[in-house]
């Protein structure tokens, strides 16, 4: 009887293994396995949300539209320094400002062309006054040339109606900021 040394015990371990992986290949093991996969997710509950009536739950960070935000003193946050101006990497803002009676300083033109805007976000991260922001909402169209084009009021009016929303997200994703 042959002796149980480690060399035949490797030579044994290597046919067993060929042996294994011929049979594995021949009998399609892999894509028996696959279709386990398959299998269970085509007999478990199906998850239908009713879009448009239902959505799924957005993240705090989503870029949606964009939107100027005032203090709770109903004064604007932007000071013009033209940050977000600067960083947009699709060209899309455009400020014009002048300092005002009192010395400070604000924009007398904010616009965002919203066919240029590719929502990344980074007039967000620059601004240091938490002025220009992306909201949550993405339902919404042009229908006119020029409407793309978003003025200062507009921004403004889009930050005074979505407010409560916009400071909940911040407040949430503050600790990752
Ligand atoms: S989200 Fe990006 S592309 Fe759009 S205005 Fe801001 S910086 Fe420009
Ligand atoms: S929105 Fe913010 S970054 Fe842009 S000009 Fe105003 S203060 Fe500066």
């Amino acid at each position: 009887m042959m002796p149980l040394t480690s060399e035949w015990l490797g030579v044994n371990e290597k046919i067993m293994n060929k042996l294994k992986h011929f049979f594995k290949s021949f009998l399609l093991w892999e894509l028996l396995v696959g279709l386990k996969l398959t299998g269970r997710y085509l007999f478990s509950k199906k998850i239908t949300v009713q879009f448009p009536e239902e959505e799924t739950p957005r993240s705090a960070r989503f870029r949606g539209l964009l939107a100027l935000r005032r203090y709770p003193n109903g004064e604007e946050r932007c000071i013009a320094c033209k940050l977000c101006e600067a960083v947009c990497p699709a060209l899309a803002i455009t400020i014009e400002a002048e300092p005002r009676a009192d010395g400070s300083r604000r924009t007398t033109k904010y616009e965002v062309d919203f066919f240029k805007c590719i929502y990344c976000g980074f007039c967000e991260e620059s601004c240091p006054v938490d002025s220009i922001v992306a909201t949550s909402q993405m339902h919404y169209h042009f229908e006119k040339r020029g409407e793309n084009i978003f003025t200062k009021e507009k921004l403004l009016a889009v930050g005074d109606k979505y407010e409560k929303e916009i400071a909940a997200n911040r407040t949430k994703d503050s600790a990752y900021r």
